[in-house]
């Protein structure tokens, strides 16, 4: 009932504490039922509910978490930007293309939160952020909106080699943010299994490796990414793009396709003559490239030659929007 109103029953468990949440999924263990998680930042579109219908297909029942990570983003990105529609996610989880409604949604406040803000005068942690500020960033160099929050959390999971490249260059807090709240979600939900996006290629990645690294007991399952007609890979951060810049940024899934269809035409495999096209197809129509990278599908390592299946992979910045894209290619 997408963009209806749905009658209440139709509409998925909200759960917004953890406690609560974990009660939820041991009382769906006691009756026998499998699990699967689908963790989100919400501002919910097609290529999302593609995740919770293959998760549909897989467990008995779904857990559509809702959150923005500020473990993620470091303080000069768009948290506080990030867009938002609670209400209108709820309605589109009530009922997926007419399947059945996702069973709970878990909606938490912040995860990071562990009651040393609150017991806090408002002084005591202006004054804190100030010095912290003052302090400079952590040992590790690198600082996010958690750190940021004063919130007493210290601990990262940090996926050494896979996270390093691709994203992790311009966006060094990423992985160690999306890798940490996906920890404690696992350790929250408690699923058998969780479905993540190619979209976000490296971070599918990282996760998998995660996962058999620390030996969660969790399946990690990928979804090919959902485009819109055009060919632009949906993304929640779309609707900050004007129309122009929405014009300008099908250049990033045009040159994929085009580069997909060069090596499958076997017209070259020189990873330096494709990236060359990409990286002028792009710029050319006005988009600033954060990284056009071919690498190993598996190691995320850069090639010279597509001698294996590779996985191509872009970011860039239309506007102030930056957009990530990636193709794969079977080699
Ligand atoms: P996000 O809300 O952007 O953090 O994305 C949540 C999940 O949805 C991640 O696993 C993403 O990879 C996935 N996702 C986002 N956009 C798409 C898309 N266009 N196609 C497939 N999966 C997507």
């Amino acid at each position: 009932m997408e963009g209806g109103s749905a009658a209440p029953e139709e509409l998925p468990e909200i759960i917004t504490n953890k406690d609560e949440m974990r009660k939820w999924s041991r009382a769906m263990r006691c009756r026998g039922k499998t699990i699967a998680l689908v963790p989100t930042m919400g501002y919910l579109h097609q290529g999302h509910l593609s995740l919770v219908e293959k998760a549909q297909s897989l467990a008995d029942v779904v857990v559509v978490s809702i959150y923005v990570n500020p473990g993620q983003f470091s303080p000069s990105e768009d948290l506080s930007t990030y867009p938002s529609d609670f209400h209108g996610d709820i309605r589109k989880l009530g009922s997926v293309s007419g399947c059945r409604r996702v069973d709970a949604v878990f909606h938490p406040h912040n995860l990071y939160d562990y009651g040393n803000i609150g017991r806090k005068g408002e002084r005591d942690i202006v004054e804190e952020l100030s010095e912290e500020r003052e302090k400079g960033p952590p040992a590790s160099g690198v600082s996010s909106c958690v750190e940021e929050m004063g919130a007493g959390h210290e601990t990262w999971v940090k996926v050494e080699r896979l996270e390093r490249g691709l994203c992790g260059m311009s966006r060094p807090v990423f992985f160690r943010g999306v890798a940490t709240v996906v920890t404690k979600l696992f350790n929250i939900v408690d699923p058998d299994m969780a479905v993540f996006g190619k979209k976000d290629y490296q971070q599918w990645r990282v996760i998998q490796r995660m996962v058999r690294d620390l030996d969660f007991g969790v399946r990690i399952v990928g979804c090919d990414i959902t485009r819109e007609q055009d060919g632009l890979a949906m993304s929640s951060r779309n609707v900050r793009l004007s129309p122009e810049d929405r014009g300008k940024a099908l250049s990033i899934s045009r040159s994929l396709f085009q580069a997909k269809s060069l090596v499958e035409r076997g017209q070259t495999t020189n990873c330096s003559d494709l990236r060359g096209t990409l990286v002028q197809a792009i710029s050319g129509a006005g988009g600033k490239i954060d990284y056009v990278e071919i690498v190993d599908q598996e190691s995320l390592e850069t090639l010279g030659e597509v001698d294996r299946p590779v996985v191509i992979c872009i970011a860039a910045w239309f506007g102030n929007v930056r957009l990530i894209d990636n193709i794969e290619i079977s080699g």
